[in-house]
């Protein structure tokens, strides 16, 4: 293997933060830290790292994070303690909420940053240990509308169901609602690649990003109506004859209701709502139905409305209507944000969900699962309250709340809000790296390890599963997230089941997972170690003699069983291990099918397993490509959405004349918990901004750096003014990365989604002030 600049004291992994997982090597160096290099071995970043990646050792060190326990004293502060005072005084306070108020007065909140065994444990913890409902996580916050709508049309959401070096050798993409240039530089050679290749790039999005720079094409419509837009280019690919009738024959079902609304966009009427010109949708539609295969990427733009789950079905509409999806170097795919946002949702951290992305209402599941679990199938709650409603219920019916890796102070919508309602808990504990502005509010905080100090797996923005390495050993006073789940798990009764090794939790993860949709069972840490990732599905096969076997976790005999059960039979591009299978040829020519062999991968209901057993891993390749021969659906046909056009929860007025809409930049990462302690990075991006035009700004009387007051019906966020002709001059421009004043969080609205409970955090209706000091 060619990793880099490894030498024998390096250790190649994976960054800790965006879901591109970018490989790189550590070094452990002086100061208990590491130095990252680069690492070329790993093909989706080939060495390249952005300047989170770079300087992501810095929240390693000593001075930058918590090394001790924090308990609340009695005159209110939070003071160091030892590791046995703090998980007895929260294993104490939940066992009082709970014998007082029941289990579902206990809420978890866990976090998109998590491991997959964290996340796993996280939800088992919840299920088995707490017995509450009330778990959901920040993934939910995410990417959960895009999760919806994939699985709505084609039976099984895996963020792309292709892997991002089919990127450049496609003919067309339409990046909706992603900046990937800021967000997750590494990939943009992906988007360079492919206008080199002589493809074209179409960037869909209300401010001219570095990205939508680099477009043949960019669509800037007003915010929140992206669903419109969709609409109107499927109502001009049908009057223009370029549907593919054959394919929406052959491989779709629901297609004349799905006509008849985009029919009833009208371009005209697009144009009016969107503020896209008649004469650029047809651009549009012309530049993505030239070439033989196109696809169509998107990210948080267009899911994270109240009507998410609706847009992004209109984006797969589009596809399926021209024969986009499934089929080689084309189809819908999300791009994930972050680290393990995909694997995050597989694993039961999710208020409606049980590990292998099945759902905690299929009776199947919940008997599979819980005989991994060791538990009866009727003592484990059903589902809980989406993210937000729980956010929204603490204090109430939920009194007491355990947090892991996230910061929902800074990152939830309505931000003072959610605020408040942590404050009124009657115990809140928290598990992090840092004193976020979460653990600031909590009665016990827990310093956990960070990504170099431990081991695990996450799963990539494209279902690739990827082995974190420990490299360095944590400080003293430190413990691992897995550690304080059996800490916790065994004050409050249950002295099995939580192992702090997580090679062994996966092991357990992998049984849990077979046969349903996300099967890992296929899956150990030796070949992801060997292989530099496996794509799920990967189910585990009959195992001949001669094939690798492994059981690491129990070093016992392994009996050989699936879980195959009722599978949907999804059909893969398995290949022969390489992501390349068969599929190399020119796209903007290509007529041929996929190649590579159908392989039932039992997806679907879970049916039976040996979930009791080990399982043996016979080299199921992995499965980079998925739908080529048919979707995950009952018949195999991928669905059309009967989606129509609707307003943004909320619409501008004369008192709140101006849409907001939140983002990222560069340098910071989400609630910037971690990367606000990073000296390069805060020098890069100090603090937040509003983002407007010149005209808008013009009407304020506001100059660049003046402080601006943005008001909504939730509150106001101050911060100065960066004026620029780059967005729409009826909309205003916030990062959300900053707590304090500028917390553009406190301003957006909660509004959830019908299907995906996903808030609206991409627009909303402000207005804007001067402020006088
Ligand atoms: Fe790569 Fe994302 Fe890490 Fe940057 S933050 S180095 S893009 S994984």
């Amino acid at each position: 293997q060619n990793t880099g600049t490894r030498t024998p004291a390096t250790t190649p992994t994976h960054c800790p933060y965006c879901a591109l997982q970018c490989g790189m090597n550590l070094t452990p160096v002086e100061g208990g830290t590491v130095e990252v290099s680069e690492r070329t071995d790993f093909p989706v970043n080939r060495g390249a790292l952005c300047g989170k990646g770079r300087t992501a050792a810095a929240v390693l060190a000593p001075g930058a994070r918590l090394t001790s326990p924090l308990v609340r004293s009695g005159d209110g502060a939070l003071v160091p303690a030892g590791w046995d005072e703090a998980l007895d005084r929260i294993a104490g306070n939940l066992e009082r909420t709970r014998a007082r108020y029941g289990a579902d007065a206990l809420g978890v909140f866990g976090g998109g940053g998590l491991t997959n065994e964290k996340a796993y444990a996280l939800g088992k913890f919840a299920r088995v240990v707490l017995g509450t409902s009330q778990i959901d996580y920040n993934g939910r916050f995410c990417m959960s509308s895009a999760a919806a709508a994939g699985t709505r049309a084609f039976g099984l959401d895996r963020g792309l169901p292709f892997p991002l070096e089919d990127v450049p050798r496609t003919g067309c993409v339409i990046l909706v609602g992603s900046n990937p240039a800021e967000t997750m530089p590494p990939s943009l050679r992906y988007f360079t690649e492919l206008r080199e290749n002589g493809g074209t790039l179409i960037v869909v999005d209300p401010r001219r990003t570095k990205t939508a720079e680099q477009a043949d094409l960019h669509l800037a419509p007003r915010p929140g109506t992206d669903l419109a837009l969709a609409l109107g280019m499927l109502h001009l690919v049908v009057a223009e004859g370029r549907v593919d009738e054959a394919y929406v024959e052959e491989r779709t079902s629901g297609w004349e209701e799905a006509r008849a609304a985009a029919m009833a966009h009208w371009p005209e009427y697009v144009e009016r709502i969107t503020g896209v010109s008649v004469p650029e949708l047809r651009e549009a539609v012309r530049l993505f139905c030239a070439p033989e295969a196109a696809m169509v990427l998107t990210a948080r733009g267009p899911e994270q409305q109240a009507k998410g789950t609706d847009t992004v079905g209109a984006w797969i509409n589009l596809c399926l209507a021209t024969g986009r999806a499934g089929r080689p170097l084309s189809g819908y795919g999300c791009l994930t944000g972050q680290g393990n946002g995909q694997g995050g949702r597989e694993h039961g951290q999710k208020a409606d969900q049980l590990p292998g992305y099945r759902k905690l209402t299929d009776p199947a599941a919940r008997r599979h699962v819980a005989e991994v679990w060791g538990v009866d199938p009727d003592a484990l709650p059903g589902p809980g309250r989406s993210a937000y409603e729980l956010l929204d219920a603490l204090g109430t019916d939920v009194r007491s709340l355990l947090v892991m890796g996230s910061n929902p102070v800074v990152s939830a919508p309505r931000a003072a809000h959610v605020e408040g309602r942590l404050r009124s808990l009657d115990f809140l504990a928290v598990c992090d790296v840092v004193l976020s502005e979460t653990a600031e509010l909590a009665d016990v905080v827990l310093p956990v390890t960070q990504w170099a100090e431990e081991t695990g797996t996450t799963t990539s923005l494209e279902g690739r599963v990827l082995l974190r390495r420990r490299a360095i050993t944590p400080p003293d006073g430190v413990r691992g997230d897995l550690e304080v789940l059996h800490g916790l798990a065994g004050r409050l009764g249950v002295e099995k089941g939580f192992p702090t090794d997580p090679e062994e939790v996966f092991e357990e993860l992998r049984r849990a997972s077979a046969g349903g949709p996300a099967d890992y069972s296929g899956i150990d840490y030796r070949r992801l170690a060997e292989e530099n990732g496996v794509f799920w599905p990967c189910p585990a096969q009959p195992a001949a003699d001669d094939t690798h076997t492994a059981d690491p976790g129990t070093g016992t005999d392994t009996r050989t069983r699936t879980g195959t059960g009722t599978a949907s039979g999804m059909s893969t591009d398995t290949g022969s291990g390489s992501t390349d299978a068969g599929i190399g040829r020119d796209p903007r020519t290509a007529t041929g099918t996929g190649s590579g062999m159908s392989t039932e991968t039992g997806s679907g209901s879970s049916g039976s397993s040996d979930a009791g057993a080990g399982l043996r891993v016979a080299p199921h390749p992995g499965t980079p490509r998925l739908f080529l021969d048919r979707f995950a659906t009952d018949d195999g046909r991928a669905r059309f959405a009967p989606v129509t056009h609707r307003p943004s929860a909320e619409e501008p007025d004369d008192e709140y004349p101006v849409l907001l809409t939140t983002g990222r930049v560069v340098s910071q990462y989400q609630s910037g918990a971690q990367t606000r302690r990073v000296a390069e990075l805060n020098a890069a991006a100090p603090g937040p901004f509003v983002e407007l035009h010149p005209r808008l700004a013009a009407r304020l009387g506001a100059a660049d750096g003046d402080p601006l007051a943005v008001v909504s019906r939730r509150g106001r966020a101050v911060a100065p003014a960066r004026i620029t002709t780059g967005i729409r001059p009826d909309t205003v421009f916030m990062p959300f990365h900053w707590p304090g004043e500028g917390r553009a969080n406190t301003l957006t609205n909660p509004a959830l989604d019908p299907t995906s409970r996903m808030p609206e955090f991409k627009v909303c209706a402000v207005r804007v002030e001067t402020v006088t000091s």
